[in-house]
């Protein structure tokens, strides 16, 4: 089993919604996210996935919350806009981006500071 990973960074704002219905105070983040895929075997010329391609994709993906307030942006209108929530989300648009490719998705992990980190394991 081989393994490969990337890391991108954002900028967002967010502002959590707790559960008494009441707002965190509306603040920003530069965000990182790592992708890790895995492949049994590599392909022909020796990859599981070219890097560029797996950040090409990724960054489509993370090009639709840079620079905006997350909770305007679907689903996360509706979906409280955690780590958590966002690493799953991310993880939910690459598996569609890249059914073509034979890899799997194994973890989505999103920083929201560089001491705070969430993982969405698939
Ligand atoms: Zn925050």
């Amino acid at each position: 089993m081989y393994t490969i990973a990337i890391e991108l960074p954002f900028s967002a704002a967010h502002q959590l919604r707790f559960a008494n219905g009441e707002m965190e105070p509306l603040h920003g983040h530069n965000w990182k996210v790592k992708i890790e895929v895995s492949k049994e075997s590599l392909d022909s010329q020796g990859l599981v996935i070219d890097f560029e391609e797996l950040k090409k994709t990724t960054q489509g993906i993370i090009q639709r919350l840079n620079y905006t307030f997350i909770n305007e942006v679907p689903p996360f209108d509706k979906v409280n806009p955690s780590a958590e929530n966002l690493a799953f989300h991310i993880y939910q648009e690459l598996h569609r981006e890249l059914k073509k490719e034979a890899v799997r998705i194994e973890k989505v992990t999103v920083w929201e500071t560089e001491d705070a980190q969430a993982t969405y394991i698939a």
